[in-house]
């Protein structure tokens, strides 16, 4: 069986599916392993520690492409590139079936077995395979850290013969995985750190982190969705949110927004009084941009300046951090592959949960229901 490790081709992505540390217990079942020259550079992997790792690496991209068994991959190639897989092929990556599954329909006709890391369930099981936690992980991390680097401010009390400065006072809204690795950053670099969330069960994570949890009176809706996410709310829940973030943004130097509903838009909770609320020099790093944002001013990918307040609305964190955020994927990726891979040979049990929840497509038909209807719509439309 061939693996075939691909240089990614999104623009402005360094990380890569596999390191060369990864490679030593697939190469002990006997799996070849082929990778395309450059693919690991921007994550500190040079061709030649792929190679001193067992591995091959190849410059003709379009006969890896052709004659690889199994691909793991960061995002989803493009057309051309799934026209040239071998039928049958294993793909996984970050597919996006649900956001753009139309995108997918060359692979899926092939036909190759498609598997998305975002729809890794999560349960106790899969957690090692969590490629999404990781990445939240990273991008909570660099967020703040892009936003001390921005503030014409320091972010820890410093008390000293010139006098005394005060901490900066940061804000973070939705307290999940990244808001969580957020308040925990801002807090080792010395910051206030106040943070608010619909679900009330985060109060505690958030109070263990030595920040503030900002309660909001739901007037007795449920915000709990399933499996630990929050619920879509009413615009009156929302509006409640939207009343505490732009009295708290006044006194805030720098806001890190992460609130998300699964399968949904990013709630837009940040009203532009609340932007006009802050500081000049403030900074505003909108972590669920790939969403559509929390800031009704968030323009996704944009960088903007609204009335000396900066405003970040990055779509890739993680690729700023390319070694970690490969190191962790990488390890994700290995362990689904353990999942696939039995002695050497690929073997589907699409009768595993983990596997069924995260299979897009299978023999020529996609296998996600969502993922299903979606592909219909689109072409009956
Ligand atoms: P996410 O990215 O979907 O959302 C981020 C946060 O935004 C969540 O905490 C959510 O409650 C919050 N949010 C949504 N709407 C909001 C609003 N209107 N106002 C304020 N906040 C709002 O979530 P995530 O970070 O991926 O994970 C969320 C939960 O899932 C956490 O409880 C986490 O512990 C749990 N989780 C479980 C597993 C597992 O069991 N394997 C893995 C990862 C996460």
């Amino acid at each position: 069986m061939l693996l075939g490790i691909l240089k990614e081709t999104a623009p402005g992505e360094t990380r890569v599916a596999l390191l060369p540390e990864s490679l030593k217990s697939l190469l002990a079942q006997g799996i070849q392993i082929t990778v395309e020259s450059g693919a690991g550079i921007a994550s500190g992997a040079y061709d030649q520690a792929y190679t001193e790792a067992g591995a091959t690496v190849t410059t003709d991209r379009a006969s890896l492409l052709a004659t690889a068994d199994l691909l793991p991959l960061v995002n989803a190639s493009g057309a051309a590139d799934q026209a040239s897989l071998k039928p049958g092929a294993v793909v996984i990556g970050f597919l996006k079936p649900l956001d753009a599954p139309h995108a997918l329909a060359t692979a899926i006709a092939r036909p190759t077995t498609l598997f998305s890391m975002e729809l890794v369930p999560r349960i106790s099981r899969a957690q090692s395979m969590d490629a999404l936690s990781s990445m939240a992980t990273v991008s909570g991390y660099k967020a703040v850290i892009a936003a001390a680097d921005r503030l014409p401010r320091l972010f820890p009390m410093l008390m000293t013969a010139a006098g005394t400065i005060p901490p900066a006072r940061v804000f973070v809204i939705g307290a999940g995985v990244a808001g969580l690795q957020a308040i925990a950053t801002a807090r080792r670099l010395g910051a206030v750190v106040e943070a608010y969330d619909v679900r009330a069960a985060a109060g505690e994570q958030v109070r263990s982190l030595g920040a503030k949890f900002l309660d909001v009176d739901l007037g007795g809706i449920s915000a709990e969705g399933g499996g630990g996410y929050a619920a879509e709310l009413t615009e009156e829940a929302l509006d409640r949110g939207r009343d505490l973030i732009t009295r708290t943004a006044a006194h805030s130097d720098v806001i890190v927004t992460t609130a998300q509903v699964p399968g949904r838009p990013a709630p837009r909770l940040i009203r532009r009084a609340a932007i006009e609320a802050m500081r000049p020099g403030s900074v505003l790093v909108d972590l669920a941009a790939p969403a559509g944002g929390n800031c009704e001013l968030t323009q996704p990918g944009v960088e903007q300046n609204i009335n000396g307040v900066v405003l970040l609305a990055p779509l890739n964190l993680p690729a700023e951090v390319p070694v970690h955020a490969s190191q962790l994927y990488a390890r994700n990726i290995l362990n689904f592959l353990a999942l696939i891979v039995r002695k050497g040979e690929l073997s589907v049990d699409l009768s595993d949960e983990v596997l069924a929840g995260a299979c897009v497509a299978h023999n020529g038909s996609p296998v996600n229901p969502r993922v299903a209807k979606l592909l219909e719509a689109a072409t009956t439309s």
